[in-house]
């Protein structure tokens, strides 16, 4: 079992999820830091250590992905919008990435364990290959309609790229979802209060339950954590 904080911008790939503010609502200039940058640093330290753990042994326990060791990194760049993001490096193991503006503006450390075990969740229930999955698919089946109704190469192509983007976004907010349940689990095992640490989300402004929409609205996500809660004995 490893716990690595990297404090580098590494190269990545694909990113499943991001939690990152809207840029109306995000700082543009500094980030607002709620917590001093030290305060800020040895809770998010903190937090790596009691959460990865969980996160990697929930992994393994379920074993719906093969690499279960964790890298967290730090996006240095101090004007980084606030953002947390998980990805796959080139050798396939997954990363989660904070920036610095994201641990200097959660409020406490059960928001910062809540954001890290959600993110933790995108990788173990495997939701970057099931999305690109998801996608691939929709553009076959979005294909197939154009050459059906009788279009032509050009037709074909742009139906398979409204396919893939309807296809990508099909199971977005069901993957949130999930994320924030798993999320909720992890949390809890690690000694954090996922109540808590879902107040996050309030502060983000609610997406609504819009069609297509990438993320959930807020009270969905909310009702999750709190069920996922009671479910642990909370
Ligand atoms: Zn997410």
């Amino acid at each position: 079992m490893r716990c690595t904080v990297l404090f580098s911008a590494l190269a990545l790939f694909v990113a499943a999820c991001d939690v990152s503010l809207p840029t109306s609502q995000a700082p543009v200039e500094e980030p607002k830091w709620v917590q001093t940058p030290e305060e800020a640093a040895r809770s998010f330290t903190e937090v790596v250590r009691a959460v990865e753990p969980v996160a990697e042994r929930e992994c393994r326990r379920r074993a719906t992905v093969a690499n279960c060791d964790f890298l967290i990194a730090v996006d240095p760049n101090p004007r980084a919008q606030p953002n947390a993001f998980q990805s796959v490096d080139v050798q396939g193991r997954p990363v989660l990435t904070f920036t610095a503006s994201l641990i200097g503006s959660v409020h406490n450390a059960d928001e910062m364990a809540f954001v890290m075990g959600h993110e933790a969740a995108h990788h173990i229930a495997n939701h970057l290959a099931r999305q690109r999955q998801s996608s691939a698919d929709a553009a076959e089946v979005f294909g197939g309609l154009a050459t059906l109704t009788g279009g032509g190469t050009s037709d074909v192509e742009k139906a398979k790229e409204l396919g893939a983007v309807v296809g990508a976004r099909a199971y977005a907010k069901e993957f949130e979802l999930e994320a924030d349940e798993l999320g909720t689990i992890i949390t809890w095992r690690a000694g954090y209060d996922p109540m808590v640490g879902a107040l996050f989300f309030t502060r983000i402004p609610d997406p609504g339950d819009k069609f297509l929409g990438t993320h959930p609205p807020n009270k969905a996500r909310m009702e999750t954590v709190a069920r996922t809660v009671r479910s642990l004995g909370g």
